[in-house]
């Protein structure tokens, strides 16, 4: 039945290849169209004179979730691509010189627990247990439900309110852990998703349980080289994937979908459409000329977005061995910071960092004896701070130089062999990405599940979405998650 359906996917993001291949799997024969010259949307990759720069996301939690992809398949993940355990998952670094190395091994937490307050060791055993909690039931349980109806939100209601759903990350680990820093060290994590920890909703603490349960992992070859096991995976199924592929229109008769229409006048005609991209950048452009688009795009477009990211990669001729792979450098402040960042108009005078660090773990992503890395900022978003980064781009790239080579990279400038910069500017005009935001809409609790768009369209009933935007949202198991229950969907129709 579904041999006799085709599908197209707008982007080759995370989301729309795991989409992809689930489709494509089931049967349904799958075109994936991109509009740039290389798929993995924020996962792309940059290759300057020998180093690899992975763009986007590098910190890798729940293999299984990619695994699951290869089993649909019917193929094994371990011929396609070998997964590194990285470990300590990320050392945390203080500017007055104290550092915590967050690894899966209980003593040594205790014992880097103990050292800043011995009381929270107790505290972090509850927190554990209230993380591991949510875990269960907005991950394992709804992390790949459609949540279409109003009824899937009732339902999920009373756990929600059992969890205290409606209190934000930082509160509910201040619940249980008293020291300034370890309140940090357990809080930050949304960030890496999008979310405020003073305002996104505590479900998000479920991150650290799903970090204890089955670690942080690091593709050999860089996160590049799974979106590129992915793309393989995707044609040996027989998919077909087409780059340089820029969507201007999905087409409508009526309330349906037709197919897709390119920038460059190809058309794609297909029974059913699902898009990666941006949702503002989807309802808004790409079904800008039917009246469903014009609609939600104005609805969407009144949401919080999440903040931007300002990154800049950089290759050395020199290789920092005291760095670990994954860290993250505090800076002066942190709930001012982070209000700056998710509410100011401004670029703030500090700023808090994570450091990528992969040849610590992959030497070959650069030349022998170099380090490829990138550094990230969180900056407001261009709704918020309508700041020209041509302007500011170079100035903030040696802001942040600066303060490297002073505290975590002695030496920097004069190793130097190349650098770029990718600003909330590249996010809108190389992603799509409304108000440049690097995540898509701010997960708050009044913005996800049920409140997220939905993963089917309400009107034009044979087009889905897919990735950051839909539920659960942000971050490679989101994306993967949302697929999967994108793909359920879609098979669901084309079987009726
Ligand atoms: C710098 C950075 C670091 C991150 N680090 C991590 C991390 O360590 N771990 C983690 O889990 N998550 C991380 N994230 C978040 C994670 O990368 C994203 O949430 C996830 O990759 C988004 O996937 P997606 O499928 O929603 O979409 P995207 O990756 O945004 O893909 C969408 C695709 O659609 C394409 N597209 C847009 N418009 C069109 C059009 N009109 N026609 C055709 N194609 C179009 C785009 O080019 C893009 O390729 C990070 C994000 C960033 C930006």
């Amino acid at each position: 039945m579904n041999n006799a359906k085709q599908a197209v996917v707008v982007g080759a993001g995370f989301g729309g290849l795991a989409l992809a291949i689930r489709l494509q799997a089931a049967g349904m024969q799958t075109t994936l169209l991109e509009k740039r010259d290389k798929p993995g949307g924020r996962a792309y990759v940059y290759e300057d004179q020998g180093f690899v720069f992975d763009a986007g996301p590098t910190v890798i939690t729940d293999p299984t979730a990619i695994e699951e992809l290869f089993t649909v398949a019917g193929k094994k993940m371990s011929d396609y691509i070998e997964m590194l355990p990285v470990a300590p998952f990320y050392r945390l670094c203080w500017e007055d010189g104290h550092h915590f190395d967050y690894v899966n091994d209980q003593e040594s937490l205790d014992r880097q627990i103990h050292a800043r307050n011995p009381k929270d060791v107790a505290g972090y055993q509850q927190f554990l247990a209230y993380s591991k909690a949510v875990f269960e039931e907005g991950y394992l349980k709804l992390g790949a439900v459609p949540f279409l109806s109003f009824r899937d939100m009732i339902a999920a209601g009373p756990q929600l309110a059992r969890l205290q759903a409606w209190r934000s990350v930082y509160s509910m680990v201040s619940r249980f852990i008293e020291d300034d820093h370890l309140r940090q060290a357990f809080s930050f994590h949304s960030l890496l998703v999008g979310g405020n920890p003073f305002a996104t909703s505590s479900i998000y603490t479920l991150i650290h349980a799903l970090e204890r349960r089955w670690g942080v992992w690091f593709p050999r070859g860089g996160t590049g080289a799974l979106i590129l096991a992915l793309v393989r995976l995707f044609e040996d199924l027989g998919g077909r994937i087409e780059l340089n592929a820029s969507v201007a229109r999905i087409d409508t008769s009526g309330n349906c979908a037709t197919g897709v229409r390119l920038e460059d006048g190809r058309v794609f005609p297909a029974q059913m459409v699902a898009s990666n991209a941006d949702v503002v950048h989807t309802y808004g452009s790409l079904l800008g000329h039917h009246p469903r688009g014009v609609s939600e795009a104005a609805s969407l477009s009144k949401k919080r977005f999440s903040n931007s990211l300002f990154v800049l990669y950089f290759g050395l001729d020199h290789h920092h061995e005291q760095l670990r792979h994954h860290t993250v450098c505090f800076g002066p402040r942190y709930e001012g910071l982070i209000k700056d960042i998710f509410k100011g108009q401004q670029l703030a005078d500090d700023f808090s960092l994570y450091l990528h660090a992969p040849c610590v773990t992959d030497p070959s992503l650069a030349p022998p004896g170099c380090g490829s890395h990138y550094v990230l900022a969180p900056v407001p978003h261009l709704g918020n701070a309508d700041i020209d980064w041509d302007v500011e781009g170079p100035r903030y790239r040696d802001r942040i130089f600066d303060y490297l080579e002073e505290r975590y990279m002695p030496g920097l400038r004069s190793q130097l062999v190349t650098s770029r910069i990718f600003t909330p500017h590249d996010f809108r005009d190389e992603l799509n990405a409304h108000v440049g935001s690097a995540f898509s809409l701010e997960p708050i609790l009044t913005q996800s599940a049920w409140f997220r768009p939905h993963n089917r369209d309400r009107d034009v009933s044979n087009l889905y979405l897919v990735g950051a935007g839909t539920h659960p949202g942000a971050g490679v198991p989101g994306v993967i998650g949302s697929a999967k229950a994108t793909a359920g969907l879609m098979l669901e129709d084309a079987a009726q």
